[in-house]
């Protein structure tokens, strides 16, 4: 349901902080025929982090975008996807790598909306992949081996580095994960691969996701450098 929290800006208002942009609050709501009032609202979790660090609030909203594209308010079942978000969120601001919590959230909600890729067998042939480098098939939604590629349209190389860290975090659960060092070259890899069967599926280009991306280019120490000796 769509709510309304009523002069949630005003300084003086009981609201005020406690609606806000990447934070999570208990509200009292009351139901409308089309719309909820939020009567009442008391912060739980108020994701500092996201509001401070620009890329992590970059990251936080393209994470947010995912979940508003790939669900609808009428949705029976949303437990496991809220569960996963407020997960992501709490990573995002203590977990050194958020590039590597934003993969992992987006491997899990594609799961959980039922867009899982196929990353153990070739999606056209069904042979067991083995360790070497594969194809990738947004329209068949999963890898493709070598001898079936070509067939079907629209694949795209696969490294087999990227396909072992794609299958890695498709299988578990964050706690395992969190000490893996993934170099940049390979994080640049996985976001290829995972955001362009995403924008596939949802057949739209991920504002937050363009986002993200420019925010990293701007901070990158390469970039930092040049603004720094322009500046001097
Ligand atoms: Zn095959």
């Amino acid at each position: 349901m769509d709510l309304i929290a009523k002069g949630a800006r005003r300084p003086s208002s009981a609201k005020t902080g406690h609606v806000e942009l990447f934070t999570r609050s208990e509200l009292l709501v009351h139901r409308g025929r089309e719309l909820g009032l939020a009567v009442q609202a008391e912060l739980r979790k108020p994701w500092q982090a996201l509001h401070e660090d620009l890329q992590r609030g970059a990251w936080a909203g393209h994470v947010a975008e995912l979940v508003e594209r790939f669900t609808n308010p009428g949705d029976d079942d949303l437990a496991a996807v809220f569960d996963l978000l407020d997960a992501t969120f709490c990573r995002l601001c203590e977990e050194a790598d958020a590039r590597l919590v934003v993969r992992h959230f987006e491997l899990k909600l594609l799961e959980e909306t039922g867009f899982r890729p196929e990353l153990q067998q070739c999606v056209l042939g069904d042979e067991g992949i083995i360790a070497e480098d594969q194809f990738f098939s947004h329209a068949a939604g999963g890898v493709v081996c070598p001898q079936c590629a070509g067939r079907g349209l629209g694949q795209l190389p696969l490294a087999e580095p990227t396909l072992r860290v794609m299958r890695h975090l498709q299988r578990s659960p964050w706690v395992q994960l969190r000490s893996l060092r993934v170099p940049e070259t390979l994080h640049n890899d996985l976001e290829r691969v995972l955001t362009g069967y995403i924008t596939w599926v949802l057949e739209r280009r991920l504002q937050g996701m363009d986002f993200a991306r420019r925010v990293r280019h701007l901070r990158s120490p390469h970039n930092l450098g040049k603004n720094r000796s322009r500046q001097s």
